[in-house]
This record gives structure tokens, C-alpha cells and sequence, in this order.
């Protein structure tokens, strides 16, 4: 089944003029092992970020490609499904070698067409990388659960199985890292996988899918469609699949989560956040507020992980001036420049978004301590840059604290104490990630206990957990009940089968028919 491995070879770096062609690239198809044109008439124009030029066109695929793609994953399933799960393995080993090899070029990839920095952009792929390499153990993860002698002769054991054909949906933030959270986990435990990626960037995961292909994975084990509405209802509809895994927005994932179950599947929908950092005046300074500065505005503040909202507990509210000095000294600029610190955003419709929603913030009442909207970038004028801004004395009935911002914005409010904090967060409806800052035991102790997020750092502020563990958004910020990678990422992929079995010795003796419930005992 992996006669086609080509085990040597190193993709070539300027491999994605495989499938950009013309003037104007476009973006393949992946269908049945092969990158293919499409026959639409419906292109969307990616642009770089930094400049605004187009620099490919992705295409809306037809309802016949859709149907294509779905029907080579389903006939890809039971031979995959079948495969020795030691070949699996080495199909993971060889593919997490292969992202190593090429991480400049997936980065490179992910700068062109999102704008994050280069080194941010290769932490992207990185990220990634650990649940790839994560995957490769699965021969421990899927491991069943043995109990034997449950009653004379008798013995239970489970073990896990792939589902059928999943799907992946999506966002434009981590072109690398959230496929990745995707296709591999569901494919090294025997699925076969269908995969809508973010229509704003989808060149990096048209890279990882052909590292896939030179690192063995069969024909139609992975199979990559493009689109917005069309392709996210054909995904929750087709009955061929089984699971879907959605990262993106409250609109589009609550959507998807209703519609995908409405038909029977098992939807895991990773969404919005606003993650407050709260800063204890016991913290120590200097730290803290490097910290807050670089989870607030690393990745323009496109991470869902982003510290965008900050509350300052009693005396910490002191150290504004030196956290907008701070903030004042990161360098805006085109992500793939020397030095940038902060790249543009994704479109100028979101820059339009932020900078209305920075100018709420001024209308309601609050303070802008430092104003990004003006920001200059010699040579990125048409960019869609908006500078490091931070708003102070905000309340949480202002629209910049409700709503999320997702730009280069810090909001900061004020508690007299921590449980004052504890229960502004507490009442906010997302619960996606939190940090605190802290030199006291028991003060980060009552916070890990008592605040109602998924995810918690304790001087720490972006505490995304390695593949080991979940990522374990939670209230507002999810919906399902099983989370991405970790033990329940193997969970979500997989189904259980319990087998109890009975071997008596030939000489044990004939009992008679038994009519009442068998008990066990
Ligand atoms: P988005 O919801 O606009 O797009 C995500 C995917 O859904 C895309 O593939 C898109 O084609 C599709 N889509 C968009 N609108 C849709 C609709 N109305 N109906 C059906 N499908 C639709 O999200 P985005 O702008 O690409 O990403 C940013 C959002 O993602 C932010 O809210 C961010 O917090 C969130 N996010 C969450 C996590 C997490 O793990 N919780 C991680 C990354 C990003």
C-alpha cells in the first residue's frame, strides 16, 4: 500500500510553482493524489497582506470536485483503515522529517499570504510539528483497555478504531498549525481526511499536503477542497462524513457545530476568545510586562491565544506608562523585513474593523494611551498595518471589551483585588485562555481553581499546552465535548469496541439455556 513512498526525497523549495501557474498562480485541488485545476468559474484573490498585490487565486471548487474528494476518501478508507498501524507510524516519522526539511518554505508561504513575521510564522509550523511528531505514538495512544476474569472464563477488552472520513475546516491565523491540529492526528488513527483550509491562505496547507504524499500517505487519505459557504455546507451535509474539526469564528463554528450534529456527526468547534492577563502588583515588573506586550501584539493580535485584555489589580495599575513605552518600541513592518516585530493584518476590511472598533473604545469613554491607527510603513503604505494601540480605563459594558478585537489592541481595566478580577473573567462568555502574574503560591492557586477558562498560564501568557495534553478552550470559546489532539484528540477520532469473550476448557461441562440477565458474577 506504500509502494508509491518516494523515501528520499527532499521537496524542492520552490515547489510551489507546482501548482501556481500564469500570470495570476492559482491554487490546485488535492483529489485522489493528484493536484488538480479546478473547473470553476468562482476565484477568490489572495493578497499579500503587507502590500495588498494579488498573489494567487484560490478557487470555489464545484459541487462535482466536492463529490470527488468525498468519494476518494471514502474509497481510500478501509485500505488505510487495514494498514498496519507500524506502516502508519513510519508514514508520521517520514512526514514530520519532511516539515523540518522545508519549515523556511512553509513559513515563507504563511508570511506571503497571512503577513505574520517570519519567525513568527516558522513558530507556526513548529507548533504544528510537535503534534505530528506527537502522532508518531500512536501505537501507545491508541492502546485499548484489557480486564480479564470478569467472571470464569471470561475476559473484557476495548479497543479503538478509526471512524470513516473526517473533515477539517479551517481559519486563516495558524495556516500551518491548525491543519495540523487537523489531518495528521485523524489520519494516524486510520481515517481518511477531507480538507477545507482557510480560503485567505491556502498555499502552506497545499505544501503540507504534498509532503504528506512524499512521505507515503496513499492516494486519498487526504484530500484538500477550497471554498467559503458552499464547501462548509457540503462538509456538514455529505453523510460520508463522519467527524468534523472546526477552528474559527463564534459565527461560523456555532453554525457549522449545529449543522454537522443536526446530521449525525461529531463536531469539534474551537472559537473566539478574549483572554484576559491579570497582573498582581506582587509580579515581578519587568518580566510582566515584556510578557503582556509580547502576547498583546506578537501576530498583530490574530492568535486566538492573544493577551488582549489586560486587569491590573490594586498598584499595578502604576505601571501603564512603562507598558505603553514598551509597546511604543516594537517595529510594524512587512513580516518578511528585517526586525519586524508587528505585520499587518489580514485585509483591510479587518483593518477597518479594528481601527471602528479602537475608535468605540475613544466614543464610550475610555482612554487611548497609545494610538496605532496612524502607523507609517515606508514602502507598505498600501498595507493593512495598524500600530501597537492601548486603551485603558475601559468597562465591561464598552463594545471594544465585548467584542473581539483580533488587532494589535490592549484593553486594560482595573480590580481593587483579585476577586474582583476573578469575577469580571468569570462573567465574560468566552473561556478560551487566561494568564496571571504572580509571586504568590497561593494567590496563582485560588486563580487556577476559581477562574471558569480552559486554559491557564501562571506567569506564563500564552498557554497553549503541548499535544501531550488537549487544547481545552472551554465555555464561549467551544462546542462539543471532546477536544483537539492530546488523549482526547485520539478520542474524537476514534470509536470504541468492547469485546467480552468466553473460553472454557473442553472438559468444564454443558450448562443449561439461562434465561434471566446474565450478571457476571
Ligand atoms: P472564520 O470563522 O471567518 O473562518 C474559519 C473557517 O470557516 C474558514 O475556513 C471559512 O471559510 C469558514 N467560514 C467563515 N465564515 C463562515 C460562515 N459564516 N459560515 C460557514 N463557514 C464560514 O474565522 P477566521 O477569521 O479565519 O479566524 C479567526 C477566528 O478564529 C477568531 O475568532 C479566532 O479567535 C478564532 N480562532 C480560534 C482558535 C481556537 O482554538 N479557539 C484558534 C484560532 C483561531
Amino acid at each position: 500500500i506504500l509502494s508509491r513512498t518516494i523515501f528520499n526525497t527532499k521537496t524542492p523549495l520552490q515547489l510551489s510553482r507546482m501548482w501556481y501557474s500564469s500570470s495570476v498562480p492559482t491554487t490546485k485541488l488535492f483529489i485522489d493524489g493528484k493536484f488538480v485545476d479546478s473547473q470553476t468559474t468562482e476565484w477568490i484573490d489572495i493578497h499579500n497582506p503587507a502590500t495588498n498585490e494579488v498573489v494567487s487565486r484560490v478557487p470555489k471548487a464545484t459541487q462535482e470536485e466536492m463529490q470527488a474528494a468525498a468519494d476518494s476518501c471514502s474509497r481510500a478508507f478501509h485500505p488505510w483503515a487495514e494498514t498496519s498501524i507500524l506502516s502508519r507510524q513510519q508514514v508520521f516519522l517520514r512526514y514530520q522529517q519532511l516539515i523540518k526539511d522545508n519549515i523556511k518554505e512553509l513559513a515563507r508561504l504563511i508570511t506571503l499570504e497571512q503577513g505574520k513575521t517570519l519567525a513568527d510564522a516558522e513558530g507556526d509550523v513548529f507548533r504544528g510539528l510537535q503534534v505530528v511528531e506527537h502522532a508518531c505514538s500512536i501505537t501507545s495512544l491508541m492502546l485499548g483497555e484489557t480486564l480479564p476474569s470478569i467472571t470464569k472464563d471470561m475476559d473484557t477488552y476495548t479497543f479503538r478504531l478509526p471512524i470513516g472520513v473526517c473533515a477539517g475546516i479551517a481559519p486563516f491565523n495558524f495556516p500551518a498549525m491548525i491543519p495540523l491540529w487537523m489531518f495528521p492526528i485523524g489520519m494516524v488513527c486510520g481515517n481518511t481526511y477531507l480538507m477545507k483550509p482557510s480560503e485567505r491562505v491556502p498555499g502552506c496547507t497545499m505544501l503540507l499536503a504534498k509532503l504528506i504524499q512524499d512521505a507515503g500517505a496513499p492516494d486519498g487519505t487526504l484530500n484538500i477542497i477550497h471554498g467559503q459557504h458552499a464547501a462548509v455546507n457540503f462538509i456538514c451535509d455529505n453523510p460520508a462524513i463522519k467527524a468534523i474539526s472546526f477552528v474559527g469564528s463564534n459565527q461560523a463554528g456555532e453554525y457549522i457545530y449545529n449543522r454537522g450534529s443536526a446530521n449525525g456527526k461529531r463536531v469539534q468547534s474551537n472559537m473566539g476568545a478574549k483572554n484576559h492577563g491579570v497582573v498582581m502588583p506582587d509580579a515581578n515588573k519587568e518580566n510582566t510586562l515584556n510578557q503582556l506586550v509580547g502576547a498583546a501584539f506578537g501576530a498583530a493580535g490574530q492568535r486566538c491565544m492573544a493577551l488582549s485584555t489586560a486587569i491590573l489589580v490594586g498598584e499595578a495599575r502604576d505601571w501603564l506608562p512603562e507598558l505603553v513605552e514598551r509597546s511604543k518600541a516594537l517595529r510594524v513592518n512587512a513580516g518578511d523585513q528585517p526586525g519586524a516585530d508587528v505585520g499587518p493584518l489580514i485585509s483591510p476590511e479587518a483593518k477597518v474593523r479594528v481601527n471602528s472598533l479602537i475608535q468605540s473604545g475613544v466614543d464610550e469613554g475610555a482612554t487611548l494611551l497609545l494610538d496605532g491607527r496612524a502607523v507609517n510603513v515606508p514602502g507598505y503604505e498600501n498595507g493593512n498595518f495598524v500600530g501597537p494601540t492601548i486603551i485603558s480605563n475601559v468597562t465591561p459594558e464598552m463594545t471594544c471589551y465585548k467584542e473581539e478585537i483580533f488587532g494589535p489592541v490592549l484593553v486594560v481595566l482595573e480590580a481593587a483585588d483579585l476577586d474582583e478580577a476573578i469575577a469580571l473573567i468569570n462573567n465574560n462568555p468566552y473561556g478560551n485562555g487566561t494568564a496571571i502574574f504572580t509571586n504568590n503560591g497561593a494567590t496563582a492557586r485560588k486563580y487556577t481553581h476559581e477562574v471558569d477558562v480552559g486554559q491557564i498560564g501562571v506567569n506564563v501568557p500564552i498557554p497553549v499546552p503541548l499535544p501531550m495534553f488537549s487544547f481545552t478552550g472551554s465555555r464561549g470559546s467551544f462546542r462539543g465535548d471532546t477536544n483537539f489532539y492530546g488523549k482526547q484528540g485520539i478520542q474524537f477520532y476514534t470509536q470504541i469496541k468492547t469485546v467480552t469473550s468466553q473460553w472454557k476448557a473442553e472438559d468444564a461441562g454443558v450448562s443449561s439455556p439461562a434465561v434471566t440477565m446474565p450478571t457476571l458474577r
